[in-house]
Order: C-alpha cells, then sequence, then structure tokens
C-alpha cells in the first residue's frame, strides 16, 4: 500500500527499545497520538537494531506491517552499534546500547527534513534528555509499565541514600504512596542486588525522569488513581512534584484478527464459559521439569479446566524460552489424565485472544504489565506468578493495591519456585466459588469497564491524550 503524502507540519520522534513489550505500547501511544492531531502531526520511529538475530527479525515484522497501513509513520533504522559484551543485566545491556546510539540519534534527528516536535523516549532511553535540550525538543518519557512502578523508580534515587545494607534486609515496609507499605520481597529482581551496575542504572534513569518534560504512563487514571495522585504531589520525590503525567492507557496492540481460528481458540470453544483457567508466563517466562511437575500436579488435584502455555528453558548460550519437550517436562501420564480438561501449548499461544475467549475465567500470570493489562481489558482476574523484572512489585499491586487478583505463595529464594499444594490452593480461589476469588472477579470486571471508558471519547485517557496533543502542537 503506498502512503499518502504527509500533510503534517511537524512529526514527533519516537526512540522504542527494541523488546515487543516496548515497542508496540509506544507505537500504539503516537499512532493514537497522530490520529488525535488531526493531519497536524506525524510520527518517525527510530529503529535501533536489536542484538539479536530473533529480536531483529520480530522488530521488520512489526515494522512491515505498520508500513503496510499506510498510516503518516516513518520508520528510520539507525545504524548498527557494537553491543556491550561486559554487562551483567538486561538493564544495564539495554542502557549502555542506548548510550552507544546517541551519535546516530543527533544526526537521524537533525536530518529529518519535518522539524521535529516532540521526542517521545523509552523509559531507558533517558541518556538522550540532554540531547532533546541540545535540540531544544520537548522529551517525554513513555512509560511502558504502571505507575506503581513509576512511584517505585522515582523513589528510588532516595531509598539507595537511605537504606543501608541490601534492599531484601531492608527492616520493616518499603513506603511507596499511595500504595499499602510493601514487603521489601516485592521490590522489583534488577536492584535486588545493589552490587550489581543494574541497580545504579535503575537510580540514574530514576533521578533522569526527573528532567523529561512529561512522563506518559500506560495505566488508566481509575486503576491507579491514589498513586498517580502521590507522585504528581511529590510524594514520591521528596516534596518536588514530577513532570506533568500523562495516563493515556491502556494502550494494547491488537493483530488483525486470524483467517482462521488458533488451535487453542478452538479448544476454548468447547469449553463452558468462565470455567477454563489460563497459564502464560510472557516472552521470557519457562519452567524446568521439577517446577512444571509441581504446576502438573497442582492444576490435576484443583480439578479445574486449563489451558497452560509451557515453555521450555532457553538452549545453551541462548536466552529465549524454547518449544517445550512436553514427554520431558510433564509428569508420566499427565496429558492422558487430564486430556478431556485440559491442554498444554507447548509454544507461544495468542494470549490476547485467548483472554477475550468467553470460556476463560481467571489467569495465572508472570505479572509483565501488558499481560496484566490485557486481562483487565477482558475482565479476567488474576493469581500473580512474578518472575523476573519489576514483576514481583506488580504482584503486589495487583492483589494490595487494585484488588484484582487472588493472592499466590511465589518462593523468591527458591527460583520463584511454587508448591504443587500452593498452586492448586490459588486455582481454587481464583475459579471457585469462594469470597477471595468472587471479589477479584468483581474488581476485574468493574475494571474492564473503567479502562474500555478511558480511551473512548470524552474518558480519562482520551482527555489526557488530548492535552499531551495540545502541549506538543503547543511546542511545535
Ligand atoms: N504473549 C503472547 N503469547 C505468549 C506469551 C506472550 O501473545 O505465549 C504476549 C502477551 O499477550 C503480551 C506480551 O506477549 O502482549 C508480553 O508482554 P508482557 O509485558 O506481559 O511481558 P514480557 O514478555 O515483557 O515479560
Amino acid at each position: 500500500m503506498t502512503m499518502n503524502p504527509s500533510m503534517a507540519t511537524g512529526t514527533v520522534v519516537l526512540l522504542p527499545v527494541w523488546g515487543a513489550g516496548h515497542l508496540m505500547p509506544m507505537l500504539e501511544a503516537g499512532k493514537r497520538l497522530l490520529a488525535s492531531s488531526g493531519r497536524a502531526l506525524s510520527l518517525t520511529v527510530l529503529v535501533m537494531r536489536p542484538p539479536t538475530e530473533q529480536q531483529a527479525s520480530e522488530v521488520e515484522g512489526h515494522i512491515r506491517r505498520e508500513e503496510a497501513a499506510g498510516l503518516d509513520v516513518r520508520f528510520h533504522r539507525l545504524p548498527a552499534v557494537e553491543p556491550p559484551t561486559d554487562h551483567v543485566g538486561p538493564v544495564e545491556f539495554i542502557s549502555r546500547c542506548v548510550q552507544l546510539h546517541l551519535p546516530h540519534v543527533r544526526a537521524a534527528m537533525s536530518g529529518l527534513a519535518c522539524p521535529v516536535a516532540a521526542l517521545l523516549l523509552d523509559l531507558f532511553c533517558t541518556e538522550m534528555l540532554d540531547l532533546s535540550r541540545e535540540l531544544a525538543v520537548p522529551a517525554y518519557v513513555f512509560f511502558t509499565c504502571n505507575a506503581a512502578a513509576l512511584s517505585f523508580f522515582l523513589r528510588l534515587p532516595a531509598l539507595h541514600e537511605e537504606v543501608a545494607g541490601e534492599f531484601e534486609e531492608m527492616e520493616g515496609a518499603v513506603d511507596l504512596p499511595g500504595l499499602p507499605p510493601m514487603p521489601p520481597s516485592s521490590l522489583p529482581t534488577p536492584i535486588m542486588d545493589r552490587t550489581k551496575p543494574c541497580c545504579a542504572w535503575y537510580v540514574y534513569h530514576g533521578r533522569c525522569f526527573m528532567d523529561a518534560d512529561g512522563i506518559i504512563v500506560n495505566t488508566v487514571a481509575e486503576l491507579e488513581q491514589r498513586i498517580l495522585s502521590a507522585i504528581a504531589d511529590g510524594r514520591c520525590t521528596r516534596g518536588i512534584s514530577a513532570p506533568t503525567l500523562y495516563p493515556v492507557g491502556p494502550v494494547i496492540s491488537f493483530d488483525p484478527p486470524a483467517k482462521h481460528p488458533h488451535d487453542c481458540v478452538r479448544w476454548l470453544e468447547t469449553q463452558p464459559p468462565g470455567s477454563v483457567v489460563l497459564l502464560c508466563f510472557g516472552s521470557g517466562g519457562y519452567f524446568t521439569a521439577p517446577q512444571a511437575h509441581e504446576v502438573a500436579r497442582g492444576l490435576e488435584r484443583s480439578g479445574h479446566r486449563f489451558l497452560w502455555v509451557l515453555r521450555g528453558p532457553p538452549a545453551l548460550g541462548g536466552r529465549h524460552p524454547t518449544d517445550a519437550n512436553l514427554a520431558e517436562l510433564l509428569p508420566e501420564g499427565f496429558l492422558e489424565r487430564t486430556g478431556e480438561k485440559g491442554l498444554v501449548w507447548p509454544t507461544r499461544a495468542p494470549q490476547k485472544e485467548i483472554l477475550a475467549h468467553a470460556a476463560v475465567g481467571g489467569f495465572v500470570t508472570h505479572c509483565g504489565w501488558n499481560s496484566i493489562l490485557e486481562s483487565l481489558w477482558f475482565g479476567v482476574p488474576m493469581a500473580p506468578w512474578p518472575l523476573y523484572a519489576e514483576q514481583h512489585l506488580n504482584a503486589f499491586a495487583l492483589v494490595a493495591g487494585m484488588g484484582v487478583a487472588v493472592a499466590m505463595e511465589v518462593d523468591r529464594k527458591r527460583d520463584n519456585f511454587v508448591e504443587a499444594a500452593e498452586l492448586e490452593r490459588a486455582v481454587k480461589a481464583l475459579m471457585g466459588g469462594g469470597e477471595e476469588g468472587r471479589k477479584a472477579r468483581e474488581k476485574a470486571g468493574e475494571m474492564k469497564a473503567a479502562c474500555r471508558k478511558a480511551v473512548e471519547d470524552g474518558g480519562s485517557s482520551c482527555a489526557t491524550l488530548k492535552r499531551l496533543r495540545d502541549a506538543v502542537l503547543r511546542h511545535k
């Protein structure tokens, strides 16, 4: 499809990092901004080359689909950089890769034919804030996660000074304004070891957020009102109020409807409404055989119907989960015994389509924020099984803050191990008729309505997006 010549008189430059969980929500938010501007704005996406071939081909796939849609969105591939080889964790790796891109981003922005109206930066690209000042362009951070995680990011620089030893051994609870007191065991994984550079990078980004012209958050005011107010009032930042917040979510990108229903969806068609618990663990979650055995036993004993997306450990030297070898991972006879009630799917599954299906009544999730928003969009209550990144904090916020999930005990000291009996209990609480599950279901239903209303004309996120558009156009 050919693209109409641009009528825009200003372009919004997006600098996302390459993971789909970062790229897609930012692009979707950018497209909403574009739509709300009439044809006054276009989008220019600066694409950093992802570090692995698999990620590079995924990103190219997304770009091709977007280009075919014929919107006023241009993709500008930045020259490749030599990625650091001595990094110790993903946040440091990403942050240092971004740092290396600085001259390429400067050259790309200076060379654009259309004047730059604003720069939208991924939360790990704060290194570019200086560049935005150099070029006299307003810069907004696009925070892909929720307000709870943002409040932690903003609180972290001070916490780093206040706490002497490891965060995990901190006495008492962590005070994140707007949330009930949080146990230190719910802090994000990457900052748990303070001797690692990852923690220092988080502190650095947290400080830099204060220098942005605004922070766009992929959340909904109705979902996290108290936290958003606490951030805006400066209760996370020692009385200094944070840059203007723009909660514009939920920003979810949906694929065009599939020509033929996926096998998982076809299986769901044969199940009663609200009867199936989905287990799915994001792009990075996988299980070894001992853990998979516990899950299998827990599910079988719960007696509930299930759809379990099970991935196996990465191949030697690899970083991504592999397709599960079910014969190696599952207890003998499990599939035969549960065939009537359950489906184990050994590769990536269409999670959004599954959550949209009426047969799904609960979701055991790794608590990636995109997965949580997708679950709420369809009103599905959750049981949190956090694994990595900021997911332990999300799990706490889901249960103690938003009330849309039943609690599940995860042993963080044993690599987030969950015993069969605990999974059985949590699945029964989530799917059975008890009080805990009923409350979570009711709250998830309320949040479904709030999320949908927020993005409609006149809704809170829609109004916020217009406020952002006006701020950008004012500058232009
Ligand atoms: N996803 C999917 N199928 C899978 C696993 C994940 O479609 O088998 C999608 C999921 O719907 C979500 C994204 O991948 O949109 C995962 O993002 P999230 O922020 O939840 O977690 P992350 O992968 O970043 O840890």
